[in-house]
């Protein structure tokens, strides 16, 4: 992320954010994909991601499908491998293993929650490393801190893309990270590092946070709490980027909805940039884990100019 200048060569003067287009940022990223992917296959390196999924799981079997459809639209083979909901740990391992031994597996994804006796962090080890296209084997987790930007966590990646869409430098610019989970929090942090930004990590614990979150340049939502960052929370001009994803019941319509972690209405008239709930993180989300399947399968190395 090099821009020229110190942070802000933009602030908004308005008084109100400008909207971060996640899901039109996705469809570029989407277009230099379907392009990579053909060529791919041309030079007979068909790309291809396989995912293994807990019968049951409700939610996963919504991503599961939508991820399909994503997959078929630029060219990327999808196959899907269901364990039974009460599969032990050996079941759910064993089909991990042939996956990583199978050639012709390229990209592999576990949705998670796996059955109740299966220990997560046990299965996501044991994914090929270069296969590992959420960038959840902890050798790519590790990868992330020595600067080897090859499958790094997607919504870490799609956090890093929204920031960068909007042109600010990060370089000496004060970002304070909200929330500090292992997949998105940390790396996101480490992430800025790597961009030379001053980061604050921050956490349940954190006794003030409006107090860090006011001196941010860069704010950045991920702790799973609707509306937690208001406007009052936020410096002027500020890119605020909103990761969380919370179902609500509207108090006053009765209906569920998706929220993310940041008062829209009042930070957006206070922010210089900001990424909504729905249409900001997740679709980039989605493009990232593309953009790793395409990466996985490339013989030229895990990131090649073209899927950046
Ligand atoms: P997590 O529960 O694993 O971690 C939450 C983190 O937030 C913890 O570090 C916790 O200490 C911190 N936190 C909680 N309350 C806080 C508070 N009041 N002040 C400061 N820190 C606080 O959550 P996660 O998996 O990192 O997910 C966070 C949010 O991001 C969730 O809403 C989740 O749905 C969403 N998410 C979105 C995507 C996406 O693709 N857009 C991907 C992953 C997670």
């Amino acid at each position: 992320m090099e821009t020229e200048g110190r942070y802000p060569p933009r602030v908004n003067p308005t008084g109100t954010a400008h909207i971060i287009d996640g899901r039109a940022l996705a469809r570029d990223v989407k277009a230099v994909l379907t392009a990579r992917v053909a060529e791919l296959s041309a030079q007979g390196h068909p790309v291809r991601l396989d995912v293994v999924l807990a019968s049951g799981n409700a939610a996963g079997g919504v991503y599961a499908r939508n991820q399909a459809t994503m997959c078929a639209e630029i060219g990327i083979e999808y196959r899907m491998h269901e364990v039974p909901s009460d599969a032990d740990e050996s079941t759910v391992t064993t089909r991990v293993r042939e996956l990583n031994d199978d050639d012709r597996v390229t990209a592999i994804m576990v949705h998670l929650p796996l059955p109740p006796d299966v220990n997560a962090q046990r299965v996501q080890a044991l994914i090929d490393v270069d296969k590992d296209v959420e960038g959840v084997n902890p050798a790519n987790i590790g990868g992330v801190i020595y600067g080897r930007r090859t499958l790094v966590p997607c919504t870490a990646l799609a956090t890093m893309r929204l920031i960068e869409s909007t042109g600010v430098s990060l370089r000496g610019a004060e970002v304070v990270c909200v929330g500090a989970s292992t997949i998105v929090g940390r790396p996101v942090a480490v992430l800025l590092m790597e961009a030379e930004a001053t980061v604050t990590s921050t956490n349940v614990h954190t006794a003030d946070l409006a107090a860090h979150t006011r001196r941010g340049d860069v704010v950045i939502a991920a702790a799973g709490v609707p509306g937690l960052v208001t406007g009052d929370m936020v410096k002027p001009g500020a890119v605020v980027i909103d990761v969380g994803i919370n179902r609500i019941r509207d108090p006053q319509t009765g209906e569920r909805r998706t929220v993310g972690d940041v008062d829209a209405d009042s930070v957006g008239s206070v922010a210089g940039w900001l990424s909504p709930v729905p249409g900001g993180v997740g679709p980039m989300t989605v493009a990232m884990l593309l953009r790793n399947t395409v990466a996985a399968a490339d013989p030229d190395g895990a990131s090649p100019a073209q899927v950046r």
